[in-house]
């Protein structure tokens, strides 16, 4: 678990807000403004932040569903991130994307075999029988019966729909995964069951994930490393250990709070941190620090100068100037992004 599979690097995301008839460009919405993060083969790295902090954009620029404005995208050596769809159709395969959504994403005029199949057709590999037999097998490997083959989405619950889209997601055999709140529209009764899935699955065909989830808990259970978005920047990002034991960005630190911890010993004296305001608007953040408006250690510096994502202990970076839990002896500051 050494070689990074993908590299993001300086990935941006501005959407135009144009005003009038004549669709004149006013400013624009920074959903993603210059992140950057590797993903290990085999590791499953989560992103997480409250709703708008670019976790999705970012997530659909990794899979080419849209064009970053800025910064590359690295897939296994190559930059795919203008690379014309000719070229990357045959990397379409190894890069596959699993929605939030399981009611929607699925079409309900198709069964399950045209459905899981369909990625065999368009990519022209399979005859018609074969396609069957690779979908009975792939319905087979997420828990659901091969002989549902002819069903119709609407016959299954919302767990097994969702173990429809993994499927289909699994259909080409990728291997980096981008599961953008795998289970969120799910019953918390079922979530679990879908976790597990995803992590047998990782297991027994060498996967690379990237988990997007606004839920903490579902993030901890799953991820290796864990990076902490806010306002369309990374401010934290760590090993799952570290993050949740240690975190160090203010921001982290009160998302860290609100987790429920089933030990009663270390529950008791845990204080939660319940952050002031909305998130402000990304057509027009914070300048410097864009938590300074919610921050309550923020000073003066905080709102004049932008602080650099840092690695200040071991593959642990903070982009903060008052940085929590930090190590007594810090090394040289060393910025590992713009
Ligand atoms: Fe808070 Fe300042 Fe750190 Fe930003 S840089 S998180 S405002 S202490």
């Amino acid at each position: 678990m050494t070689e990074p599979i993908l590299s993001v690097q300086g990935l941006e995301k501005h959407f135009p807000v144009t005003k009038g008839l004549l669709k004149r460009q006013v400013g624009a919405v920074k959903a993603v403004d210059g992140i950057s993060f590797d993903v290990l083969k085999g590791e499953t790295l989560g992103l997480v932040g409250e709703s708008g902090c670019g976790k999705t954009t970012t997530g659909r620029m990794i899979t080419r569903l849209i064009e970053p404005t800025g910064g590359k995208v690295v897939f296994e050596g190559h930059d795919i991130t203008h690379m014309s769809q000719s070229k990357i159709r045959p990397l379409r395969r190894d890069v596959q994307i699993i929605f939030q959504d399981p009611y929607s994403s699925l079409n309900p005029r198709h069964t399950v075999g045209a459905i899981v199949g369909a990625p065999f057709r368009i990519q022209g590999i399979k005859t018609e029988q074969g396609i069957k037999k690779e979908v009975q097998d792939i319905l087979a490997l997420v828990g659901l019966n091969p002989e549902h083959y002819n069903r119709y989405p609407h016959e299954f619950s919302g767990g097994q729909r969702q173990r429809i889209g993994i499927a289909r997601t699994l259909a080409l055999k990728p291997k980096l995964i981008v599961a953008d709140e795998p289970v969120s529209a799910l019953d918390v009764s079922i979530q679990a069951q879908v976790v597990n899935l995803l992590e047998d699955l990782q297991n027994e065909l060498d996967l690379t994930y990237v988990v997007i989830a606004h839920d903490l808990s579902v993030v901890r259970h799953i991820s290796d490393r864990v990076a902490v978005m806010y306002l369309g920047k990374i401010v934290e990002l760590a090993d799952r250990k570290n993050l949740y034991e240690s975190p160090m960005h203010p921001y982290t630190t009160a998302l860290m709070s609100a987790v429920p911890i089933p030990d009663v010993k270390r529950r008791e004296g845990r204080e939660r941190i319940r952050l002031q305001g909305d998130v402000p608007s990304p057509l027009n953040p914070p300048p410097a620090c864009r938590f300074h408006t919610r921050c309550w250690k923020a000073q003066e510096i905080c709102k004049t100068v932008e602080p650099p994502l840092t690695e200040l202990a071991a593959g642990h970076q903070v982009a903060c100037h008052f940085p929590e839990n930090a190590p007594k002896e810090q090394p040289p500051l060393q910025a590992v992004s713009d």
